[in-house]
């Protein structure tokens, strides 16, 4: 073939691949369509590296290859091996190195072109946006991890000054930035650059307290998005272009969504450490009010003879991988003629959707996956609300305590019920670490065990009954 074919077949397959990426984007967002959604995203990622190593400056494959061999050997691993339960920290570390390899390709095209650049152009201010962009990133996305796999605490950070500090910060790096766009003498100052914009990554992520880590996810997505779309702009490389708008917009779409569900001022989570966090709120395991406990066989007759029965699906659910047992139980009830919903909070479990994921894993219809706000009002005629491993989304605490670390987030508002149903192993907190009122309530009955063993028992006690 000759280079004008190979050039011809290279710009066709990024044209199919970001074709199939927007595709895939618009599948993904239903649950009827996501399977294709994935399908269609894994063929586009194909034919992007494909074409890309077709292309005619890709002279020693040899490297090459064994980056791919060893990028697989760590890859595939963690892709089986991780639980669903680790998808966000999961994500974050993708994100780190994915940021972290458009840092380091602006620092090798830095030092190529800057050079030969002329001052001031195009090429040079898209690389400073990328280098900045994507070191900070990956900072950023290693605090995230680290905090979201509980390597560090993860409530914020704080100290005096904090926000000067990183305004100074960041103002530093920009200008360094405009220098070394505008001056090519000024290039000595290059590493305060990088060293700039990896100290600001840290420093946006450590005044984010645990339940806002979430929206801190899909911005960071949305982050390491748009510093490859700069590296596309400064290696000319349209593909790039397109795909890194379609992951920074999508990211940053995310984020406004997640901060509606967590009422978050956007700008907050946005600036990181320019907004100030609520870090107050009692902690965990400091009530030592009584508690009420009944077992699996005290708590099917009072099942039965409900009439509606609200479940509350969250993070111990997925961690239990009780979603199958949850089903049954689900069909039970609705075989004896009981009005059974499942209410679903945006931000329950560790990723967003995830509750939906693993209850149409698990062939619960998806009619019977209510949210949040519609839900909310038939709280007070709901009979029991069946609580499996919700913590932080059923706190009230976030309704009627200002000073919460949760504070205006919306709940789903199972105290209200005329029963409340918790199933948890212990008095652990949820993943904000903060202490929820609930379980004291006199309406409320804890059910102590694992959600999967608690909801077969309860599924045995009632048929059995
Ligand atoms: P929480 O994390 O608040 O609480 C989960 C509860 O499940 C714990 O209190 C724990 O109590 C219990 N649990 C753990 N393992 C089991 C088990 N095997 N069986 C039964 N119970 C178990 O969960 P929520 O879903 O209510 O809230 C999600 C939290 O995660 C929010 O704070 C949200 O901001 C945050 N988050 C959400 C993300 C998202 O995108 N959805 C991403 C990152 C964070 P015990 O140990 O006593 O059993």
């Amino acid at each position: 073939m000759g280079a004008l074919d190979v050039t011809l077949v290279v710009q066709a397959a990024y044209l199919i691949a970001a074709g199939l990426f927007i595709l895939a984007l618009m599948w993904m967002s239903s649950p009827k369509t996501a399977r294709r959604g994935v399908w269609a995203g894994e063929v586009g990622m194909l034919l992007a590296v494909v074409g890309t190593l077709l292309h005619h400056e890709v002279v020693d494959y040899n490297l090459i290859i064994i980056a791919v061999l060893l990028g697989s050997a760590i890859g595939a691993p963690m892709a089986y091996l991780m639980p669903m339960t680790a998808i966000p920290q999961r994500t974050a570390i993708s994100h780190a190195f994915g940021a972290l390899a458009v840092g380091l390709i602006g620092v090798a095209e830095y030092y190529r072109l800057a050079p030969t650049e002329q001052p001031g152009s195009f090429v040079l201010w898209a690389l400073m946006f990328e280098i900045l962009l994507g070191f900070l990133t990956c900072t950023a996305s290693v605090i995230a991890f680290a905090k979201l796999q509980e390597m560090m605490s993860t409530r914020p950070i704080m100290f005096p000054g904090q926000r000067i500090l990183n305004v100074i910060i960041f103002a530093a790096a920009l200008v360094i930035g405009g220098l070394l766009i505008f001056t090519p003498a000024s290039s000595a100052l290059f590493p305060v650059f990088v060293g700039l914009a990896l100290l600001f990554g840290v420093l946006l992520v450590i005044p984010i307290g645990g339940a806002d880590m979430p929206t801190v996810i899909a911005l960071l997505n949305s982050y390491a998005g748009l510093a490859a779309s700069a590296m596309g702009f400064a290696l000319n490389n349209k593909l790039l272009i397109v795909v890194g708008a379609l992951d920074g917009t999508s990211g940053f779409i995310l984020a406004v969504i997640m901060c509606k569900a967590m009422n978050r001022s956007f700008t907050n989570v946005l600036f990181g450490g320019f907004g100030q966090m609520a870090a107050g709120g009692a902690a965990a395991g400091t009530d030592d009010r009584p508690v009420r406990s009944m077992s699996a066989d005290e708590a099917a007759p009072m099942l039965e003879m409900a009439s509606s029965v609200v479940i509350i699906p969250g993070y111990g659910m997925a961690v239990a991988q009780a979603q199958h047992r949850v089903a049954e139980l689900y069909e039970y009830l609705e075989e004896q003629g009981i009005d059974v919903k499942f209410a679903i909070h945006p931000v329950a479990g560790r990723m967003p959707g995830h509750m939906n994921v693993l209850l149409a894993e698990a062939d619960v219809p998806y009619d019977k996956l209510v949210e949040l706000e519609d839900i909310n009002p038939e709280m007070p005629q709901t009979d029991i609300a069946l609580i499996i491993g919700a913590n932080d989304t059923v706190n009230p605490a976030a309704r009627d305590d200002p000073n919460s670390a949760i504070a205006g987030m919306p709940i789903i508002e199972a105290d209200r019920a005329k029963t409340v149903m918790v199933v948890k192993r212990g008095m652990s907190a949820g993943f904000a670490g903060i202490e929820n009122p609930i379980y004291y309530n006199e309406n409320t009955q804890m059910l102590f065990g694992d959600a999967k063993k608690m909801a077969e028992h309860l599924v045995k006690e009632l048929q059995e009954g």
